[in-house]
């Protein structure tokens, strides 16, 4: 209900701030992240151009601070992404620098521990677990795509050997549709989504801040009484690294990559920004990431992003830019 006003007010897309802690080994005496409300605000400064330049001020629909818990994030969508269960498309993703976050809201940290899950694995696990709770009312089945999408490629993460696939002209690509069966079998499936992205890339982490990578989760359920069927769909997305690459200083595959990655987050926040506009245009055939979520952004369609920030003043300037992306769009 709430998400529903919010949506209302905001337009399309509701925007979750989160900030990393500073790593071991990191100064955490320089952080450019000078102010957290209770309310969504952030104020931004730069602490070596101090006098100079005063902090700037950013309003989100919440801000995450650095002791934020994976539990205490999963919690707060929770009802977003239940309604997925009744029919619902919703679209999430994570959206900033390498070595923002990402991957650790999306996903967790690498071997994670339960406790360290991050949306991607609760969300799954929350949905089998509610729809079997449901199952005497509603009887639901649940399937699980995983596909990367680099330089405009989009490769198959649960087939086998990772295929690339044509889409064909179609928004949603033909990727293999895994039948979720049981909870432990969804973190078997979430294993073999990474193991296959691995197994191409000689460097997993370079690779992977250079993809996109899109987990959907399909619902279809059947009300046992009246018969009648309804379909959702949630996408789970960790989206390139946002930092603008030097042009100067790249050249071949690298540029090339750059310059997929700038066009593809540039369409997603083209068709962000155009919705919260209420166009009757959205330009969502100028990437292959758009035309993938398109029926999870815009219509009835619910979205949420997380813009992360890596706290540390040397990333000032790419998460002044991150902000600004975020706030263009929210
Ligand atoms: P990205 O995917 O944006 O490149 P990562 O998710 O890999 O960034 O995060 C960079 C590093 O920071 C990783 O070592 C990750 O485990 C750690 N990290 C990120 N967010 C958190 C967090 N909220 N709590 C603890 N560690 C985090
Ligand atoms: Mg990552």
């Amino acid at each position: 209900k709430l998400f529903n006003e919010i949506q209302e007010l905001k337009g399309n897309i509701r925007v979750y701030c989160r900030i990393r802690p500073f790593r071991p080994g990191e100064d955490d005496k320089s952080s450019s992240v000078e102010y957290i409300g209770d309310n969504g605000e952030l104020v931004l400064s730069n602490p070596t151009k101090q006098g100079k330049e005063g902090g700037k001020n950013f309003t989100f629909n919440k801000v995450f601070g650095p002791i934020t818990t994976q539990d205490a994030v999963f919690k707060d969508i929770q009802p977003l992404i239940r309604s997925v269960l009744d029919g619902y498309n919703v679209c999430i993703f994570a959206y900033g620098q390498t070595g923002s976050g990402k991957t650790y809201t999306m996903m967790g940290p690498e071997k994670a521990t339960e406790k360290e899950w991050g949306v991607n694995y609760r969300a799954l696990n929350d949905l089998f677990n509610i729809s079997h709770d449901r199952r005497d009312t509603i009887t639901y089945e649940l399937c699980v795509q995983m596909i990367e999408i680099y330089n405009e490629q989009i490769r198959d993460l649960l087939g086998s050997g990772g295929n690339t696939i044509q889409p064909n002209g179609l928004a949603v690509p033909d990727a293999t549709m895994c039948p979720v069966t049981s909870t432990s079998h969804v973190i078997e499936l979430m294993q073999t989504g990474h193991d296959n992205r691995a197994m191409s890339a000689t460097a997993l982490n370079e690779r992977s801040s250079r993809s996109h990578s899109v987990v959907t989760i399909h619902v279809r359920g059947q009300d046992l009484k009246t018969g009648n069927t309804l379909r959702g769909a949630l996408h789970l997305v960790d989206l390139a690294g946002s930092e603008r690459v030097d042009r100067s200083a790249v050249t071949g595959d690298r540029l090339k990559e750059a310059q997929h990655i700038n066009k593809s987050l540039a369409a997603l926040g083209d068709v962000i920004f155009s919705l919260s506009q209420k166009n009757a245009h959205v330009p969502y055939r100028n990437s292959k990431l758009t035309q993938v979520l398109q029926t999870s952004l815009g219509g009835h369609a619910k979205t949420l992003m997380f813009v992360q920030v890596n706290p540390d003043v040397s990333s000032y300037t790419e998460t002044l830019s991150t902000l600004k992306f975020a706030e263009r769009v929210s």
